[in-house]
């Protein structure tokens, strides 16, 4: 069951240079206790994406089309106090970098209660000991202590965890992570991406995991959508994309992991780089990095054709007859 589908979605910038179109049409589902992957390079669309569900775009910015519907309800069309009741309350969001999200001059224990407060009744008493519980579901230590401390006395997992207590502070039914392990090691990247699948185990959570990694992919989502400057390039279940990659974009990801046994040895990169969002594109925006370019790519922009029922895929090689 659909419970966040983003249709046909625009988003442009306006900028002293001109006119910057971040998102370019993108169609794609979160389906109810799902972790979907969005997975790019930076400037493909990622966290434009996620601010614009949560509306928390700069004031720039603009969506110029297309929908965002969560449980029937198009967000873009609601007022900004029925949107404020959505955010946080029902889609919560963790940010890259929790030492700047969270604030520096409240405990982390005042920041959860603030929230719980927002969103219940209970009575200081009740707060406190909801607030412990959340610690100790993120996997926070001595949970009574932690109530206490400011948030540059953690480490940066720690930080991290407790982002994730405060989004779930009021029982959301969508988290939108962010790069949420960027600035960890890996080590602690692990812990983080094991608590978000135990979340979404335990509280049927659905997660829209924004990330450049596909490695985090493999490990943690159900579903991926591929973004390439500002539109969808490929996208369908994770076990179907990882074993049959078909978009050129996605198999250069691919190739760029590192893979046991290959330290040492150059890693493979996509040669250029993303096009700027104050291009207008014809054709396939790929095209300038594609091994495979043919002239139909640079006139005209390919659609999202079936590759399988659980993969789209847009780039003219699919119609192409093939090799016996
Ligand atoms: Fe490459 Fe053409 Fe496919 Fe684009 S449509 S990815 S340029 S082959």
């Amino acid at each position: 069951m659909t419970i966040l589908a983003i249709e046909n979605l625009h988003v442009e910038f306006s900028t002293p240079f001109g006119a910057v179109y971040a998102i370019r049409g993108i169609d794609f589902t979160l389906a109810k206790g799902d972790i979907l992957g969005l997975v790019g390079e930076t400037g493909c669309g990622k966290s434009v994406t996620g601010r614009s569900i949560m509306r928390l775009l700069d004031d720039n910015a603009r969506i110029t089309g297309g929908r965002i519907v969560f449980e029937d309800v198009d967000l873009l069309r609601l007022t900004d106090a029925d949107m404020h009741d959505i955010r946080g309350n029902r889609i919560a969001m963790i940010f890259q970098d929790p030492a700047t999200a969270l604030n520096p001059l409240f405990t982390i224990g005042e920041q959860i209660m603030d929230v719980l407060r927002a969103h219940q009744s209970n009575g200081h008493g009740g707060l406190k000991v909801r607030a412990m519980r959340l610690l100790a579901d993120v996997g926070l230590p001595d949970p009574a202590q932690m109530m206490n401390v400011y948030p540059h006395q953690l480490s940066g997992g720690q930080q991290q965890r407790a982002m994730i207590a405060l989004s779930l502070a009021a029982d959301p039914d969508v988290i939108i992570a962010d790069e949420p392990t960027t600035a960890l090691d890996v080590t602690i990247q692990a812990q983080i991406l094991d608590l978000l699948r135990k979340l979404q185990r335990e509280r049927a959570i659905s997660v829209l995991l924004i990330t450049h990694d596909l490695g985090i992919v493999a490990e943690t989502c159900q579903q991926v959508v591929v973004l390439y400057a500002g539109r969808v390039v490929e996208k369908g279940a994770v076990e179907a994309i990882f074993a049959s990659p078909q978009h050129p974009y996605t198999r250069g990801l691919l190739a760029a992991l590192p893979r046991p046994g290959s330290r040492g040895s150059d890693l493979q990169v996509i040669a250029g780089t993303v096009p700027s969002g104050l291009e207008r594109i014809a054709g396939c925006a790929f095209a300038p990095r594609c091994d495979y370019v043919m002239d139909i790519c640079r006139r005209q922009q390919p659609a999202l054709s079936f590759i399988n029922s659980a993969h789209v895929s847009a780039c003219y090689l699919h119609e192409m007859p093939k090799d016996d």
